[in-house]
């Protein structure tokens, strides 16, 4: 066990290292963040900071030796320096989960392999997208293999028109070509894992995207009981059969004829777990923390219905002097957590809200409410 008092080192900068940073010195940790970029919002909040490259090994290496754990926020970091990292430290996800889950062509490989269902796919190698639609049928959706997020290299197809303009934009680019769901609701399910292999998922939430960017996520999702119980135990599966130590987030659709299909996995906390900080028994930072540090897993449950709003740089646009926190800020049933990003570009996640109360209908309203006079 690596106990309060030791030193997390954290790969990333972001929103989500901001907040796992802000949970491990609740518990007593000291931080290093390691990041790319200056001015980043997980930087501001840690005990130190390393800015330098995702291949500077020289850096990367007293990074390592600075810290008694490593675990990172962000998928798109390089394997071969993690695995450096792993010969010198503890290092949380492995690097072997992080391979799988930053490239989709692995990605839906690693499912398909190992029986675990999911929507119909075809890799397009040099980015010859035609012969992969023909093969998985339109509609369907282009995803670059690597470096997606947030929607970012991704184009949905729906006509003949469109599959021209999208064989010219990712030509050359190793692709998966996917299959449209035209799914009911989407799910994600967070679960954690420890080093002894005991599992705990939080309950489903349901996500609510807008241009394929998370807008917001609802827990508990609104579906039968019979659903969150499967999509539970299907992410719990997946954790397994990976042996991630740490969070796996599982997207899923939950397609109309009741089939439940992992979109994407992703082995870090989640933006569709960020309620959990302020109505979960245990926030998913906090939980992502004891799984990597070897300590005893907290209760996953939501303490109230919740509804998570995410803010975006748009809002900045839709209102020049920025959002009227006041509207968040005098509603005693909300927080407010900013990320500290000094220029609000959209589509960039600037912060969250979290709304709670006993009546996830009445909840829900009232986050759009907010959300509409932000
Ligand atoms: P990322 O989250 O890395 O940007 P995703 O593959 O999760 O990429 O896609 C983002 C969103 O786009 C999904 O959450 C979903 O709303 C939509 N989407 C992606 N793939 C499909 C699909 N095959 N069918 C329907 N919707 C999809
Ligand atoms: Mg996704």
């Amino acid at each position: 066990m690596i106990g309060p008092g030791r030193a997390i080192g954290i790969l990333g900068g972001g929103q989500l290292g901001r907040m796992l940073a802000q949970a491990a010195q609740s518990l007593g940790y000291r931080v290093h963040v390691y990041t790319p970029s200056e001015a980043s919002p997980a930087g501001a909040v840690a005990d130190r900071e390393s800015v330098a490259a995702y291949d500077d090994l020289a850096a990367l290496g007293e990074f390592a030796r600075s810290v008694d754990v490593v675990t990172y926020e962000f998928e798109n970091i390089p394997a071969e320096p993690l695995e450096a990292i792993a010969k010198l430290v503890e290092l949380h996800p492995s690097p072997a989960v992080l391979r799988t889950c930053q490239n989709r062509r692995r990605e839906k490989a690693w499912l398909s392999e190992n029986d675990f269902p999911h929507a119909a796919y075809a890799e397009a190698l040099e980015g010859d997208i035609l012969a992969a639609a023909a093969e998985v049928g339109l509609p369907c959706v282009v995803k670059t293999a690597d470096f997606g997020y947030d929607g970012k290299g991704q184009m949905r197809i729906a006509t003949a028109e469109d599959l021209v303009r999208a064989s010219a934009i990712f030509r050359g680019r190793r692709c998966v070509v996917e299959q449209w769901v035209d799914f009911e609701r989407e799910l994600s399910v967070i679960c954690a894992r420890t080093r002894s292999g005991e599992t705990r998922p939080f309950p489903a939430s349901e996500n609510l995207h807008s241009e394929h960017i998370l807008d917001i996520s609802i827990v508990p999702a609104r579906v039968p009981h019979a659903v969150e119980e499967a999509a539970r135990t299907l992410a719990v599966q997946v954790a397994d059969r990976l042996g991630v130590v740490g969070l796996l987030a599982v997207e899923m659709f939950l397609a109309r004829d009741g089939r439940l299909l992992v979109n994407e996995l992703a082995p870090r906390p989640h933006n569709s777990g960020h309620w959990s900080i302020d109505a979960g028994e245990t926030s998913q930072f906090e939980q992502h923390v004891r799984a990597v540090c070897g300590l005893p897993l907290g209760p996953a449950g939501a303490r109230n219905p919740a509804v998570m709003v995410n803010i975006l740089g748009d809002a900045w646009t839709r209102r020049p002097g920025g959002p009227d926190w006041a509207a968040v800020l005098s509603e005693p049933r909300a927080k407010l957590h900013l990320y500290g990003k000094p220029e609000p570009r959209p589509g960039r996640k600037m912060g969250h809200f979290t709304v709670q109360g006993p009546d996830l209908e009445d909840t829900l309203s009232l986050a759009r409410e907010i959300k509409a006079r932000l």
